[in-house]
């Protein structure tokens, strides 16, 4: 199998089983999301345990790339410090801004996991924004929840 099937297999299989699909009862902050030249949404809520990404559900409809990123985001970050979910957003946007001319070090593949998967999304301008949907409403859901954190103490 070439990368390419191997990545298309990664996305199909978040698709067709989403991790972390239910919105939770428990939640320091809600964030809904659209991407409109696609039509594809995201309502995600996360949840921190100091500086820890505690916990984090979505629902979401659209396109399988959407859909398949934000499962594929929810696997990576929950139990990972804010900081390296944070750090992980940055690499997977810089993959995603590449126009599919990222030089992926072994480093890259080691953090994003199945993220890697979407690799070659970043050749297609139109579909970025899907990839990315996920990734920008756990950014600020988590920016929001650690305002409310603040502001609380
Ligand atoms: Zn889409």
């Amino acid at each position: 199998m070439t990368d390419e099937s191997v990545y298309q297999q990664i996305i199909l299989d978040h698709y067709k089983h989403p991790q972390h699909r239910q919105l939770l009862d428990d939640f320091d902050a809600q964030v809904h999301h659209v991407n409109p030249t696609c039509g594809d949404e995201v309502t995600l809520r996360v949840s921190l345990n100091g500086t820890t990404i505690a916990d984090l559900g979505w629902e979401g409809e659209g396109c399988s790339i959407s859909q398949a990123s934000t499962s594929v985001m929810s696997d990576l970050v929950v139990g990972k410090s804010i900081d390296d979910a944070l750090a992980l957003q940055t690499r997977f946007l810089d993959l995603m801004q590449s126009q599919g001319q990222a030089e992926l070090t072994e480093d890259d593949e080691d953090e994003l996991e199945d993220a890697i998967a979407f690799e070659g999304v970043s050749k297609y301008p139109a579909r970025v924004k899907c990839a990315l949907l996920g990734w920008m409403a756990m950014k600020s859901a988590v920016a929001e929840a650690r305002l409310l954190s603040e502001e609380s103490t």
